[in-house]
């Protein structure tokens, strides 16, 4: 099936102003430590704001298990900047770890087992339900490659293991190395009519680092019924699914228009080396 010019434009629009609103609405939870240990909890909330600093703090860490092609590669050098701290050629190509402060980069270390469950609304569709699961789970089969992370998918995974998206389901606090997945209905006031996801992230101090403990993300459903279909390296379903997961898995919002990562999607953003870098940083926490 081809589309008139004209189809394209009108849809191209609709899709730029709704991944406009997509920024809205990401919280982290900090605690500094698990239960059970000394140090107070629930010490930190602050906006998730996509903006992080620096990804040079990760790159001098970094374990990466990702092999990268030199375009990707030759971004992780980093430079004195003179003042103490360091920039990353991948900074300067536009890429954004998702938080980044006086703990270093958010991330989630290589030897967690993350568990992703999948949880929809039973008021969608039962087809567009198969649809999202199918989505959902070939976008996650991506980032466990591009990242090398040790992403599972267990709940929801299966027509026959659906996991419908309750309302305390969606704001019951998933467990330990979890992130918890919900398709929520657009007509559904629990997202605003402009928000596109909203993630709420549960995150562990411990000397000096800042790792994830467990995470739950609404996504609406109209990203994804405006969507073309297709592949995750071209404008579709799933390269807008891709966007929203790479949120939780640490990495924020790309200055450069043809990345995956920016803000608003257009038809030809695609995972550019910046983002292939940035993926393979996300998945570069030693444990
Ligand atoms: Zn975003």
């Amino acid at each position: 099936m081809t589309r008139s010019p004209e189809d394209r434009r009108r849809l191209l629009k609709r899709i730029s102003l709704l991944l406009a609103g997509i920024v809205a609405g990401l919280v982290l939870v900090g605690f500094l430590a698990r239960p059970g240990q000394k140090e107070p909890e629930v010490a930190l909330r602050y906006n998730f704001t996509l903006d992080g600093k620096s990804w040079s703090p990760a790159i001098k860490e970094g374990n990466i298990r990702v092999e990268l092609d030199w375009d990707a590669a030759k971004l992780l050098a980093t430079y004195p900047t003179g003042s103490g701290n360091f920039i990353s050629e991948l900074d300067l190509a536009g890429s954004n770890p998702s938080v980044s402060n006086r703990f270093g980069n958010l991330l989630w270390p290589q030897c967690t087992r993350i568990t992703t469950e999948i949880f929809i609304d039973q008021d969608i569709p039962a087809a567009t339900r198969a649809q999202m699961r199918s989505a959902t789970i070939s976008v996650l089969l991506s980032l466990k490659e591009l990242t090398g992370l040790d992403v599972v998918v267990t709940k929801g995974s299966s027509e026959r293991g659906e996991e419908f998206s309750t309302a305390a389901q969606r704001i019951s606090t998933p467990g330990d190395n979890i992130i918890a997945i919900h398709w929520v209905d657009k007509e559904n006031t629990l997202m605003r009519p402009s928000e596109l996801a909203a993630a709420t992230m549960w995150a562990t101090h411990k000397r000096g680092q800042q790792t994830p403990r467990s995470t739950r993300i609404r996504l609406s459903s109209s990203l994804f019924d405006t969507m073309p279909e297709g592949e995750i390296d071209r404008l579709s379903k799933k390269m807008a699914i891709a966007h929203e997961l790479s949120h939780v898995f640490g990495i924020g919002h790309s200055n450069n228009p043809d990345s995956y990562m920016y803000p608003v999607i257009a038809l030809n953003s695609s995972i550019t080396p910046a983002d292939r870098a940035a993926l393979a940083l996300a998945g570069s926490r030693a444990c």
